[in-house]
């Protein structure tokens, strides 16, 4: 039902890339990225950005791996800086 399009409504510009959008709304966000380079390189990044996702899917998936093992490198770090407390009691429940 929304026929203006608000400046920089970056949901607007996603649902217009993807079609998904009413055909009135689709024109007053077509009608706007015309007139706004801002909204217009927007449009374009969304663009990029959703081809990349479509054809990079294997370089992802090893960020994510690499992604988790620098996390378990951090869990690590936390685990032997723990063990070490400073009163030296090692009595449960000493912080
Ligand atoms: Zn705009």
């Amino acid at each position: 039902m929304n026929e203006t399009f608000i400046c920089g409504d970056y949901e607007a510009l996603v649902s217009y890339l993807y079609d998904e959008c009413a055909p009135n709304e689709r024109r007053a966000i077509s009608g706007h990225v015309a007139i706004c380079s801002d909204c217009a390189e927007e449009l374009v990044a969304l663009g990029a950005t959703r081809e990349q996702l479509a054809m990079w899917t294997p370089p992802d998936a090893q960020l994510l791996r690499a992604r988790a093992t620098r996390a378990a490198g951090r869990n690590e770090l936390n685990s032997s800086r723990s063990s070490v407390c400073p009163c030296a009691s090692g009595s449960a429940g000493c912080q």
